[in-house]
């Protein structure tokens, strides 16, 4: 077993030839007290930092995230450095907590200036935080704390940020994209809220997925949200085909997953839901895919007037199997795409979705209301015939739900 200061020692002499991942695994699961030494001594000797000190965040307890954020700002006093700015970012997404006592130094600091996560720290603004930012917009027009009223995702800081658009920003961009991107509808008389607070990961069964084909650190036995521990799990049946055929295509519609116990994870009114799409026309044939259920929860294609045609790229379904759903801890209730680096598991349902582009909530097509939010599947899923599916280029597929009219709708982004 390696020390974590002959790690660094070896990085340091050899670079990503010393296989520092390789090494590191280990310590992850049997030396957890050489870790805070270990992220100590990257911060001190390793500025730049790399992807062996990110997943080493994911393994640390909150008391010593709380060290290493501590010792994150205060060589940030001293300049802009890589290593503490990966700090910052991922405490906002995993422990965003234990940044309040801090924004207000965050805010003059500002730790990965010109991200589209530099505003995350202010997901855990507090009411008087809040009330600085206001007083920032109101008396001199403060674009970064507009910004950050915006993600602290608060409807009352929206609603103001909202009314203030104008002033901040003098912009004619529409405040729509902001709202979505904190994932609220305002277009109705209240702020509407586009997913829920609790997000589960989807677990697999294993040997689901090949494991041999994967690196060291990317094995899912090295984050996690591979395996979370829970008592609580509710089952479901994962991939293979739906009834039913295809409205463009005419194919055989590919189930995604089937809900047999909805509502121990969602606010929705069927007891179970069906979640197909066409992996064959999908983001190909058509940028969306929205489906009826009935009050079973069964699938069956909504008709949109659209051509009809065989697909460019024509595909079969995901490998079938069953997984649990079980609600992540509060640690990883956000994600996101591409701080998650390939290693986290991003199939989830419920929480907040981890876009790779801007928020795109799909319209109902028949009440032409925002859908919500209800689950997304990462890329690199087996399919029936032992491939690996990717969305686009290796994205993310998103699935909305209107409740009032049992309508599901899907659609994928990608670089
Ligand atoms: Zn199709
Ligand atoms: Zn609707």
């Amino acid at each position: 077993m390696r020390t974590s200061s002959e790690i660094i020692e070896d990085f340091l002499a050899r670079g990503w030839k010393s296989n520092p991942f390789e090494k590191l695994i280990p310590l992850l699961h049997n030396e957890h007290n050489q870790l805070l030494p270990f992220a100590l001594q990257v911060m001190e000797r390793v500025p730049k930092g790399g992807t062996f000190f990110d997943l080493t965040l994911s393994y640390i307890t909150e008391a010593e995230f709380s060290v290493v954020l501590e010792e994150a700002i205060r060589r940030l006093r001293s300049g802009p450095s890589d290593v503490c700015d990966s700090v910052v970012a991922y405490a906002s997404l995993q422990l965003p907590r234990l940044l309040t006592a801090h924004l207000r130094e965050l805010y003059l600091l500002r730790p990965n200036s010109g991200t589209y996560y530099e505003e995350w720290p202010w997901r855990a603004a507090d009411n008087r935080e809040i009330e600085w930012l206001k007083n920032a917009v109101k008396s001199r027009a403060d674009k970064q704390a507009w910004r950050c009223l915006v993600e602290t995702r608060r409807p009352e800081a929206l609603l103001f940020a909202a009314q203030h658009f104008q002033v901040a920003l003098n912009s004619s961009d529409s405040f729509v994209a902001y709202a979505h991107m904190a994932g609220f509808d305002l277009s109705g008389p209240s702020p509407r809220k586009l997913h829920s607070d609790t997000a589960y990961h989807m677990i697999f069964a294993s040997g689901y997925f090949d494991a041999s084909a994967r690196p060291a650190w990317l094995q899912h036995e090295n984050h996690p949200t591979w395996a979370p521990r829970c008592e609580t799990a509710t089952p479901a049946n994962f991939g293979g085909n739906a009834n039913g055929t295809c409205a463009h295509c005419e194919g055989p519609l590919h189930r995604l997953i089937h809900i047999e116990n909805t509502r121990a994870v969602l606010d929705v009114r069927l007891p179970a839901i069906e979640l197909c799409t066409c992996l064959s026309c999908l983001g190909w044939e058509t940028p969306e895919l929205f489906f009826r259920h009935d009050e079973t929860g069964r699938a069956s294609p909504y008709i949109t007037a659209q051509a009809k045609g065989a697909p460019e790229f024509p595909a079969v379904g995901l490998k079938s199997g069953s997984v649990t759903l079980v609600p992540a801890t509060p640690r990883w209730n956000f994600q996101d795409w591409a701080l998650a680096n390939g290693r986290e598991n991003l199939n989830r349902i419920g929480g907040a979705p981890s876009w790779i582009q801007d928020a795109q909530y799909c319209s109902c097509p028949q009440c032409g209301r925002l859908m919500s939010f209800i689950a997304q599947l990462d890329s690199n899923l087996p399919t029936a015939e032992g491939g690996e599916w990717l969305w686009g280029s290796g994205g993310i597929c998103y699935i909305f739900w209107c409740d009032p009219c049992a309508i599901s709708g899907n659609l994928w982004q990608c670089t």
